[in-house]
């Protein structure tokens, strides 16, 4: 930490960094900001910024205010973009009270005490999404929004700006050290797709808060604007973020096994059934808008049924087939939660979700490998097989009365959390559509 420390202080003054942002996440997933000079760097290292929590969503109640900034060395980056001749820097906080402890309002901190418990186990967790999106045209406030091209799913011919864009996100993350393995053209016009390379899900959690800027901030200085919004356009796919997800003990992966066919250990099976067992619970944090629920739909390849399978992009779980049953890129792919989540909450709860199966020792229920899109609900019942929460209302009843999501949470942000996603379906409900008025108003 104090070696972390001098270079953050050193890199500084080297670089001539003029500002530095601090950087924190809310409750539904919105980075936050203060900035300091260089000057107050070294004080808020040791000893934090102070700040008025009951300014933000979801932090604070009114009588214990203050909360404490803590920033994380490790996770200083200068920041690629703004003007070069005064740089400035980024680096994401813990929040704490002011006697010293964890805030319980901080999703980073819900994160770590997931990932502290994880590595008591002798457990690391990985976590690799696979993040869509959409470009549009400048929006038109009244018009709906144009896609920047009509290109499809690893299109090259009709999408030059598109792959520029791209081009210059990905040099962008790079400078702020957030490698790519993968990036194209998706299905849908102005779909863009970018996978991110596996690292730990603290990490992971804060390269999430930083491509989404990354991806906003690029766009916008080139007059196009970036949307994480899950289904922007009726009839045409929504922009998942499909989670790959590995245990590793050590340099081992613990989720792999050479004996079995899918070269899956019984810790990843089990770890696959908690995620089964609790997915309708953990649903309004991985897919947290309204909106969401337009996506987890039939025929989009977006899931809606809580099934898994080594190669079915209808079912929830996919294990993806590794080249050479490659040990460590065995993985399991969860593909319900959105690229509107908050990231922290999200791993927080497919963690604490899998854990539960590992440490009951929950048995995996048989791969559903149909298309489960075009299976008959008898059929399902037969197979035991269930939907997801096909509203954010009906996501919400289900974690309400969910023990695990509580204490994943913390009764803060529980609560909070509930009451916040209540107060937007009230608001959802009362809208009268353009469906409601085009079927009704002249048949009625
Ligand atoms: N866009 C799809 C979704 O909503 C996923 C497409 C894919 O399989 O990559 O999750
Ligand atoms: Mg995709």
């Amino acid at each position: 930490i104090d070696q972390q420390r001098e270079y953050v202080l050193r890199s500084v003054e080297e670089r001539g960094v003029r500002l530095i942002r601090l950087w924190f996440t809310d409750v539904l997933g919105n980075l936050k900001s203060l900035a300091i000079s260089p000057a107050e760097l070294d004080n808020a290292l040791s000893d934090g910024m102070t700040f008025d929590g009951s300014s933000i969503d979801g932090f604070s109640r009114v009588q214990e205010a203050d909360v404490l900034a803590i920033p994380d060395p490790d996770t200083f980056e200068l920041l690629p973009w703004g003007d070069p001749q005064a740089p400035e820097a980024r680096v994401f906080c813990n929040i704490h009270n002011l006697d010293g402890t964890p805030f319980q309002g901080d999703p980073r901190q819900v994160l770590r005490r997931h990932v502290k418990a994880a590595h008591d186990a002798g457990l690391t967790f990985y976590v690799a999404p696979d993040v869509e999106f959409f470009y549009f045209e400048k929006l038109e406030p009244g018009k709906p929004p144009v896609p920047i091209d009509d290109g499809g799913f690893f299109d090259l011919s009709t999408s030059a700006v598109t792959s520029e864009l791209r081009k210059r996100t990905i040099r962008t993350l790079e400078a702020l050290g957030i490698p790519v393995e993968y990036s194209f053209h998706e299905d849908a016009p102005g779909q863009q797709e970018i996978d991110l390379r596996h690292t730990d899900a603290l990490t992971m959690a804060d390269s999430v808060m930083t491509f989404r800027l990354a991806v906003r901030e690029i766009a916008a200085r080139n007059g196009v604007h970036a949307t994480f919004m899950p289904k922007p356009l009726e009839g045409l796919q929504g922009s998942g973020m499909h989670l790959h997800m590995s245990l590793f003990r050590g340099d081992d992966n613990a989720f792999y096994s050479e004996s079995d066919d899918y070269d899956l250990s019984d810790t990843a099976k089990s770890f696959m059934a908690g995620l089964l067992r609790h997915a309708g619970e953990i649903t309004a944090v991985t897919n947290q808008t309204v909106n969401s629920y337009k996506r987890l739909v039939p025929n989009f390849e977006a899931p809606v049924h809580v099934s898994w399978a080594r190669n079915n992009r209808s079912g929830l779980i996919r294990v993806p087939i590794t080249k050479n049953s490659n040990p460590n890129a065995t993985r399991i792919e969860y593909r319900s939660p959105d690229p509107a989540c908050n990231p922290y909450l999200a791993f927080s709860l497919l963690l604490a979700a899998g854990m539960k199966g590992v440490e009951e020792g929950y048995e995996l229920p048989d791969e559903a490998d149909a298309n489960l899109f075009e299976a008959d609900d008898a059929v399902l019942d037969e197979l035991g097989i269930t939907q997801l929460p096909q509203s954010l209302n009906d996501a919400l009843v289900v974690m309400e009365k969910s023990e695990l999501v509580r204490e994943a949470l913390g009764e803060h942000i529980f609560e909070w959390f509930v009451r916040n996603k209540r107060s937007e379906w009230r608001a959802y409900k009362t809208q009268v559509t353009a469906f409601e008025t085009d079927r009704y108003l002249k048949a009625l």
